[in-house]
């Protein structure tokens, strides 16, 4: 029988579980999984949820009990031994493995800013990061969210809704969800959140985070010098994939960080793969599920010599979707890809419920390549079907 190892117990490690043991039906394999977390496989996607008070448990995936998986949690690999064929853990042990997948996802990033460190200052990424957020939020009136990205919204959301706390959003790119969205579409997402009791900070980067004697968070300083006294500062500014095990082990990183991996989702040793955030595909990075998933099953399959389905090949820029309560903001594609030639289509309606919507479509007019949509919740499955296809009908049919 081989051995499988896989260094992460995260989302798409856990697909990957599920994806061999679905395909292996001789059961040539054993699984071993080593995840650092306390936690079993959680969806985090979902960790908003955690936020706004649901219990941990409830984020959980399923994991059947198979006696050819091992699943260890609270366990760290800390180096790979590529001679030897075994990853070594923080606590000194040696696993042997005849295939490793690396599946260790990506860290949340902190500016390199005077008092980024201090005690009050979180990430938000794992169900830790949530639960100590809960606990700092309840005493503090105020607090700063640094990144008015997805997460940073849904953050600063979740914190105002269900914990009480004024959030303050503060954002160095000229407007809201700057990956995603374009100058209009922000503006009218801006107002809705402003209604609802966020107070924005756009076009503004953040100088300092200040301490207090006893070194804890006291408030920050805004570039324009304009301080804001709080106890409780969360940085969802970006992340960038853990890929901390390459230097030693000899293995290759992508341009942008994670391990350098080909269209099958394979390191230059023929034993080693990687998926998820921590996996740059030729060269490329994600940091969505998606394309995670795929990953899995494209490794599973390899493993197994089953036929590999869709190629793993992740979109360059995924559907992104703000989930809060009331907002309905999508971005297909990237709006911002500047195509010679591209046509652009906006609507626009106005209060008292603004909505708007764009589509970015090839110079020939007849295929879509990125779409913003504001207030249409319902256009955007249809449009997500539509992207990179033939039009069934004008643009200007499918705009109305
Ligand atoms: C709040 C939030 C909301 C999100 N919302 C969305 C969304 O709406 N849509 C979407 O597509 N994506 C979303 N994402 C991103 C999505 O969660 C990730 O793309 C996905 O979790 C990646 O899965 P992964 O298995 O690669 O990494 P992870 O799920 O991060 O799992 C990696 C695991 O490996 C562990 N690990 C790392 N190094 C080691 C080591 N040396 N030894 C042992 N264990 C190790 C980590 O502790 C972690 O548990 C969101 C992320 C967050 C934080």
């Amino acid at each position: 029988m081989k051995r499988l190892l896989v260094i992460g117990y995260g989302m798409t490690a856990h697909r990957l579980v599920a994806e061999l043991r679905s395909r292996d039906r001789a059961g040539r394999w054993r699984i071993l999984v080593l995840g650092e977390e306390p936690y079993a496989a959680y969806n985090r996607i979902a960790l908003a949820d955690r936020l706004r008070g649901v219990p941990a448990g409830k984020l959980t995936l399923a994991a059947q009990d198979d006696p050819l998986v091992e699943l260890r949690t609270r366990t760290r690999a800390a180096a790979i031994d590529r001679a030897a064929h075994e990853v070594v853990t923080a606590a000194g042990e040696r696993l042997p493995y005849d295939a490793l997948v690396l599946a260790t996802g990506a860290v949340p990033a902190r500016p390199p800013l005077p008092g980024a460190e201090l005690r009050g200052c979180y990430v938000y990424r794992t169900l830790e990061d949530v639960n100590a957020i809960r606990a700092a939020a309840k005493p503090a009136p105020e607090a700063v969210v640094v990144g008015g990205g997805l997460l940073g919204l849904e953050t600063a959301e979740a914190l105002h809704r269900h914990l009480g706390v004024r959030p303050h959003v503060v954002e160095a790119a000229p407007h809201l969800m700057p990956a995603q969205l374009d100058r209009a579409a922000a503006e009218i997402l801006s107002a809705g959140l402003r209604r609802t009791g966020l107070r924005l900070h756009e076009d503004m980067p953040l100088r300092s985070v200040d301490a207090s004697p006893d070194g804890t968070v006291a408030g920050v300083t805004l570039a324009d010098e304009t301080r804001i006294r709080t106890r409780l500062v969360v940085f969802t500014a970006g992340t960038r994939p853990r890929d901390d095990l390459a230097a030693a082990a000899g293995l290759p990183r992508g341009e942008r960080g994670g391990y350098l991996v080909d269209a099958d989702c394979r390191t230059p040793d023929p034993d080693i793969w990687a998926i998820g955030d921590c996996a740059a595909v030729e060269g490329r990075r994600t940091g969505t599920v998606a394309p995670g998933y795929a990953m899995a099953t494209r490794v599973a399959t390899h493993l197994t010599g089953t036929p590999a389905p869709a190629p793993p090949r992740p979109p360059a820029e995924p559907s992104t979707v703000l989930k809060l309560p009331g907002v309905d903001v999508a971005s297909l594609g990237n709006p911002h890809a500047t195509t010679p030639g591209a046509i652009e289509l906006t609507y626009t309606s106005p209060a008292p419920t603004p909505r708007y919507a764009k589509l970015i479509l090839d110079p020939d007019a007849h295929t879509l390549r990125a779409a913003i949509l504001l207030g249409h919740p319902r256009a955007h499955p249809r449009l997500e079907a539509l992207m990179g296809r033939e039009l069934p009908s004008s643009a200007e049919q499918l705009l109305a």
